[in-house]
């Protein structure tokens, strides 16, 4: 897919990713789950230049989270993205996407230790603990 637009609930922030597949992972951390009211679903189009702020980047607020920056929009409170400056990268709330979630692949859950019991997604993917070491068979 190419220069793929997604926005946040009110229309203020619209995001282009420049090039990307379809892959969506999930995030079962504590600080996502806190943020979004559960595990956030995410797409990982890497670096900053893979990315253009279309429209509305100043609406755009940062929480400063360690060494990230998690961007929501401040009229409507939408979660954006996690970005890691240092490393200069991107994830992002897949669900800004409509075309990517479309033909969304989902085969990644991460902070998979960090999931509380309550819920899971059905079907079968790679899984990774907080140390990014893949766990089998839960
Ligand atoms: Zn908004
Ligand atoms: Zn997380």
């Amino acid at each position: 897919m190419k220069n793929v637009t997604g926005h946040c609930v009110c229309g203020a922030v619209e995001i282009m990713i420049k090039e990307y597949g379809n892959f969506v992972y999930t995030c079962h951390c504590d600080t996502c789950r806190r943020m979004n009211s559960g595990p956030v679903l995410s797409v990982d189009p890497g670096p900053k230049e893979n990315i253009e702020f279309v429209r509305g980047k100043e609406a755009i607020t940062i929480y400063q989270d360690e060494e990230v920056e998690r961007g929501f929009c401040s009229v409507c409170g939408t979660y954006m993205y996690w970005h890691n400056p240092e490393r200069n990268h991107y994830c992002m709330n897949a669900e800004l996407f409509d075309e990517i979630i479309k033909e969304a692949a989902f085969n990644l859950e991460l902070f998979y230790d960090m999931k509380p019991a309550y819920y899971s997604f059905a079907g079968e993917r790679k899984k990774l603990d907080r140390n990014f070491n893949e766990i089998k068979n839960d």
